[in-house]
């Protein structure tokens, strides 16, 4: 049987066909490729030098990398990239390490993606330490997001180079720059809106740990609200409006806001700060709001409602001390990320799923804020995916990545991109 089907598939290698995941099922499509000699293989070697990929892992975290300084890992990228034989490797204006491995044809360009950028400051400690059962415990920051899925892109080009796979599109290799934080996802928004402009089809971010799909964008739109006033003494300048007194009115109308359960919409004061002694009347204060939707619409509507909390607050307070100089506020967006969902029932979804079943795991479906934000709101197919293992902590200095079965995360991103690109 198992010979059978090996003289099978041999055939259709030389038959030369292509499977494109447009022209049928996502299940059939994935059943066809893992039947492959050449797949089968690539698999079997993704397995084999886990520990391999492991190392990469830890390599690639050592180089510390805080959002804005990814410079020095993405220079180590830059040079994986052209040691593992991609073409056209380069920096692009923003940070972003590029490589390309081109297809035989242009039907598709994917890019697989996992980001440099780390939420910890300069000076954080980044050696990495092994624990557990023969070491099978990684211990560091960063280790699952995003060192995981570094490792996987890297592990996936060494499989495909190892069994000399031909794809039909072209996959793009990216380390990108700024998704963490007040990143705001500029590494990828730079890619979609200069770098890779209107060529690329597809986009695959992997990040983290677990075996997921993220298809549903959350949107995010942050605000810092700085209020100022004169300011002055508490007694003797009595009767100033205060701009502490205004950012409190403001907190209280914000914390009364009513959002949808579905789709979810979630506000939050996160940050106050403000006034410089108990006996003075403050001349400024200001504070961060971060609001997220998993639409957009209901985000917009939470938008326009926070800004008019805020002027209305700034507005009474203004009355309340009708006599004096008025109190202003000064509104700055600090992020912003759009919201979107990649349907279940699309394409790259589907193939996703499909790829996990045949690994032998059900990936569930999943919201984030996540670079493929991005991709989803231009209608470019898009999902993010795990990169395996299993852990815990991220954003956290006792983060931690167990390797178990780590192996599957790399097998699936690979069977996830021949997928959508078809062989040849
Ligand atoms: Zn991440």
């Amino acid at each position: 049987m198992k010979l059978f089907s090996r003289l099978l598939n041999i055939a259709v290698m030389l038959a030369c066909v292509s499977f494109i995941v447009a022209a049928q099922s996502a299940d059939a499509t994935v059943k066809q490729l893992s039947d492959l000699p050449k797949i089968k293989q690539a698999l079997d070697h993704l397995k084999v030098t886990e520990p391999e990929t492991i190392a990469e892992q830890i390599k690639a975290c050592e180089i510390p990398a805080p959002t804005f300084l990814e410079a020095k890992r993405g220079e180590w990228f830059k040079q994986r990239f052209i040691e593992l034989g991609l073409k056209n490797v380069r920096v692009d204006k923003i940070g972003n390490v590029l490589g390309e491995r081109p297809g035989k044809s242009n039907s598709t360009m994917l890019v697989l993606a996992a980001h440099l950028d780390t939420v910890f400051p300069e000076g954080t400690d980044v050696k990495v330490k092994r624990e557990g059962r023969e070491g099978s415990i990684l211990k560091g920051p960063g280790i699952g997001d995003d060192c995981r899925g570094l490792a996987v892109i890297l592990a996936v080009v060494r499989a495909l180079n190892q069994a000399k796979i031909e794809t039909d599109g072209t996959i793009i290799f990216v380390a990108n720059v700024g998704e963490e934080g007040l990143g705001d996802l500029r590494g990828v928004r730079h890619l979609f809106n200069e770098e890779l402009k209107g060529r690329a089809t597809h986009f695959i971010s992997v990040d983290g740990i677990g075996l997921d799909v993220t298809n549903t964008a959350v949107g995010v739109v942050r605000y810092r609200a700085t209020f100022r006033g004169p300011g002055g003494h508490s007694y003797g300048a009595f009767g100033l409006p205060s701009p502490i007194h205004a950012m409190g009115r403001a907190i209280e109308k914000i914390s009364r806001f009513e959002v949808p359960k579905q789709p979810k919409t979630t506000f939050n004061v996160g940050k106050i700060e403000g006034g410089t002694s108990v006996n003075s009347i403050a001349h400024t204060s200001w504070m961060e709001v971060d609001m997220r939707s998993v639409s957009a619409a209901e985000l917009d509507k939470l938008e326009a409602q926070f800004k008019r909390a805020v002027q209305d607050s700034v507005d009474e307070e203004n009355r309340t001390r009708p006599n004096a100089s008025p109190i202003a506020v000064e509104l700055k967006m600090v992020s912003q990320r759009p919201a979107g969902v990649q349907p279940a029932d699309s394409p790259i979804v589907k193939t996703a799923l499909a790829a996990g079943a045949s690994l032998g795991f059900n990936p569930k479906l999943g919201a984030g804020s996540t670079d493929s934000n991005i991709p989803i709101s231009l209608k470019i197919p898009a999902i993010t995916i795990d990169g395996g293992g299993d852990g815990k902590g991220a954003h956290s200095l006792d983060e931690f990545f167990d390797t178990t079965n780590s192996h599957l995360g790399t097998q699936w991103a690979l069977l996830i991109a021949l997928g959508i690109v078809g062989v040849k």
